[in-house]
């Protein structure tokens, strides 16, 4: 349960709905998706028709849910959320797809996890407002097609790339979403702190906005951490000096680096020089499985620049002896 995760964590959702942008003029950031998607919603509104099934792609916790509930306000329909994972057999997906009402939104989180057998389902369902249920197995099974109400799905993925041609290709719109800009996330900051009602100077916003790894989820986490932090050692109004502190005190550095990243990042620069070194050396050494390496902590250092994947293992960048404050080795001559 890391503080940097972008997964929602199990206590959180309450609080993750509370601080939910109802509209699309609230949402903030994503620029190009959101005129996209206006213009989407607009003309479907103006011809009185569900618009076409949207495809929401990106790492999680940049506001695909979000935006799902959001679509369905602006329709003025209803909203159905369910995830790819909930559908184990193509039954699971009839039940849910037989009872929607005309217009309604279909929310299908981690559609690259549904069965397959549902996925045929799906295409149809898609194209046509149709499904076929098949009755009865072996030779006298029966298939007996079934109208549904036009509906709009929106998928959501965090690897469009995933996703069989064929369904990607049901989609009229994909709209592909891409981590924040602090400045945005500072923006949300503000303006989580002010549902919660936080007293945030402006400066603390921006020190929290930096660490939260252009994910709004974790800019809204360490807010809270934050709050709790000027709670109890102040008055309640967070400063920069003690966002700093409080910030300090959960392992989350100047660019969002927690105690994991910086055990890989610090080990692969003090034990291996800066590498190459080989994934499950390096895992061992810092006393994780190379999974959880691979997996957790290196696409963000990779983003970050701070660490590169090489053929032969894995390299630190000159801006990870930067960010540790470290000397590089001189290279021996030849
Ligand atoms: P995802 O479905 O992509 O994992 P969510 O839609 O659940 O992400 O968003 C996670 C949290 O971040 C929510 O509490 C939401 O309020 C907040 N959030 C996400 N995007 C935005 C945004 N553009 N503006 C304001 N808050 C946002």
């Amino acid at each position: 349960d890391r503080i940097v995760s972008p997964v929602v964590a199990g206590d959180e959702q309450a609080v993750e709905a509370a601080l939910r942008p109802k509209r699309l003029a609230e949402f903030v950031g994503q620029e190009r998706v959101r005129e996209q998607l206006s213009l989407v919603l607009q003309s479907a509104l103006r011809r009185n028709r569900p618009p076409d099934h949207i495809l929401l792609s990106g790492p999680p916790g940049l506001g695909k849910t979000t935006l799902s509930m959001i679509i369905a306000a602006e329709l003025g329909k209803p909203l159905r959320i369910t995830s790819g994972p909930a559908i184990e057999r193509a039954g699971d997906l009839a039940a849910v797809l037989s009872t929607l009402s005309e217009g309604e939104v279909l929310f299908l989180d981690e559609i690259h996890r549904m069965a397959r057998p549902a996925e045929e389902m799906l295409y149809m369902a898609m194209e046509d407002f149709r499904v076929d249920v098949v009755v009865g197995k072996g030779p006298g099974a029966t298939a007996i097609p079934l109208d549904i109400a036009p509906f709009t799905l929106v998928g959501a993925t965090t690897r469009a790339g995933m996703l069989p041609g064929p369904l990607r290709d049901r989609f009229g719109f994909v709209a592909h979403m891409d981590f924040y800009e602090p400045a945005e996330l500072e923006v949300i900051i503000d303006r989580s702190a002010g549902l919660l009602d936080v007293r945030i100077d402006a400066e603390a916003a921006t020190e929290v906005a930096g660490r939260s790894r252009g994910t709004p989820r974790i800019a809204n986490r360490l807010l809270r951490r934050v709050r709790d932090y000027a709670e109890v050692r102040a008055d309640g109004r967070v400063t920069p000096e003690l966002a700093r502190a409080a910030l300090e005190l959960y392992e989350v550095d100047e660019r969002g680096l927690d105690r994991l990243d910086r055990a890989v990042l610090g080990s692969l620069l003090r034990k291996f020089g800066g590498g190459p070194v080989g994934l499950s050396t390096l895992a061992v050494s810092v006393g994780e499985e190379p999974e959880t390496v691979e997996v957790v902590a290196e696409p963000f250092l990779v983003r970050q620049g701070l660490l590169a994947r090489t053929p032969r293992g894995r390299i630190a960048t000159p801006a990870a002896w930067t960010h540790l404050g470290l000397t590089p080795p001189t290279p021996s001559p030849a």
